[in-house]
């Protein structure tokens, strides 16, 4: 669990419902660490061979039955621990190509799966000369960061141009460059690929990946920054699109290698068929699995937890009412000094819990620099026009104040 995810409580409460004991390996050390020697452990996220040794050595003393990752930063890591304790895990080349994005693209071109066409440049490059080598509208992003994090759509050369000049900023940061190393120097160039964008969940049961839920994203996102706002599940698509897209998204998987674990799509819509913008070889991030519920009332987290233990999980079910979340976009940069209308937010039908994730006194940076949201608020209805409907009402009623 990396120290920024948002998914610690969930997964912890996850364990705690099942009864399993559960180690969190963090990449910061935690001053409890020696009092809770084995519930707590510090791993380099960034230095696979380093942080499997740490855990050879820990699980001599604590012997380790599943290792789950949580959010992009552990999916590399968390497979070649899997390897070094025999569990079952996704290949070493698989994860590399699901965290890399030009790796990506080269594998599904390789497959032949449909994708925005492509161009990896180094930051060396002078971006005059890289915008005429490219056509509009194209979208600028990072090789290896997340949350649409320097994700800028440019419709002409001027505009390329300042969308690598702030892209280079973000991948001059020093924690950026730390974690991406060689990866800091890329600027991967697509093109925009227009129509309706859903994510899809899913989770491999015996080499096949099932869909456990595939949501729509009802706003338009058109750039040139790429907010996530409203998911809803079940997708509106039609049954004929909908299974398009989960040919799509599994061929995607099997053209990467991904055979284990869940596995959370990006894909497009345009006229011609879905396009996949990215696929990688974790579960939904945020705060976002809340919307799910399986079975009887199991969350995702309990679900992947009980699959990573090889326990059957096969029959369960999302439940069939649909459900929504909306992550509150960062609407300005400056200080959060107030947080207005939470309850008169909480009051709306079908609203069904409000989490403000950011703090008062936070400095908050928006997109594309920032990759945080202000919280996250969820919806539960008996259809997916209804869920869409409360989350946008409870968003009206909320008012945040921000001094720049
Ligand atoms: P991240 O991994 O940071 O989320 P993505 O590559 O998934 O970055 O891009 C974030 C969002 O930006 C996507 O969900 C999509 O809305 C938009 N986007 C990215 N690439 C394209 C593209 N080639 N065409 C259209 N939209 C894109």
């Amino acid at each position: 669990l990396p120290t920024t995810t948002y998914r610690t409580p969930d997964f912890l409460a996850a364990a705690e419902r099942l009864g399993f004991d559960v180690t969190v390996a963090s990449e910061e050390a935690s001053t409890l660490e020696g009092l809770n020697p084995s519930g707590l452990l510090t791993v380099d996220f960034d230095n696979a061979a380093s942080a499997v040794e740490r855990v050879k050595e820990f699980a001599r003393r604590f012997p380790v039955d599943a290792v789950v990752g949580a959010d992009d930063e552990t999916v590399i890591v968390s497979a070649a621990i899997a390897e070094a304790l025999g569990l079952p895990h996704n290949s070493a080349d698989s994860v590399l190509a699901a965290r890399h994005k030009p790796t990506m693209r080269r594998r599904l071109d390789e497959a032949h799966v449909p994708q925005p066409r492509f161009r990896l440049f180094s930051i060396e490059e002078e971006p005059s000369r890289a915008a005429s080598a490219v056509a509009f509208p194209c979208v600028l992003k990072p090789t290896f960061l997340a949350a649409s994090r320097g994700v800028i759509r440019a419709d002409d050369a001027t505009r390329f141009t300042e969308a690598w000049r702030r892209i280079e900023k973000i991948l001059a940061e020093p924690d950026v460059q730390r974690r991406g190393g060689e990866w800091s120097r890329e600027i991967l160039v697509e093109e925009y690929v227009p129509g309706a964008e859903v994510a899809l969940e899913g989770l491999f049961r015996e080499g096949e990946l099932v869909t456990l839920a595939l949501f729509d994203k009802p706003d338009l996102m058109e750039g040139p920054f790429f907010e996530e706002t409203i998911y809803v599940t079940p997708s509106r698509l039609s049954e004929e699109a909908q299974q398009s897209v989960r040919d799509t998204a599994a061929r995607a998987a099997a053209a990467l290698g991904l055979r284990h674990g869940p596995v959370h799509a990006e894909l497009r819509i345009p006229p011609d068929g879905p396009r996949v913008i990215e696929i990688a070889g974790r579960s939904i991030g945020g705060l976002c699995s809340r919307t799910l519920r399986f079975g009887t009332g199991m969350s995702l987290e309990e679900l992947l937890l009980k699959d990573a233990l090889g326990l059957d999980v096969a029959q369960e079910k999302r439940e069939s009412r649909a459900a929504g979340v909306l992550m509150l976009p960062i609407p300005g940069v400056g200080k959060l000094e107030e947080i207005r209308g939470a309850a008169e937010a909480r009051a709306v039908r079908g609203i069904e819990e409000v989490t403000i994730s950011a703090h008062l006194g936070q400095r908050l940076v928006p997109l594309p620099e920032g990759s945080r949201y202000l919280g996250f608020v969820f919806a539960r209805a008996e259809s997916p026009e209804r869920v869409e409907a409360a989350l946008r009402e409870a968003h009206r009623r909320l008012e945040f104040r921000i001094r720049a």
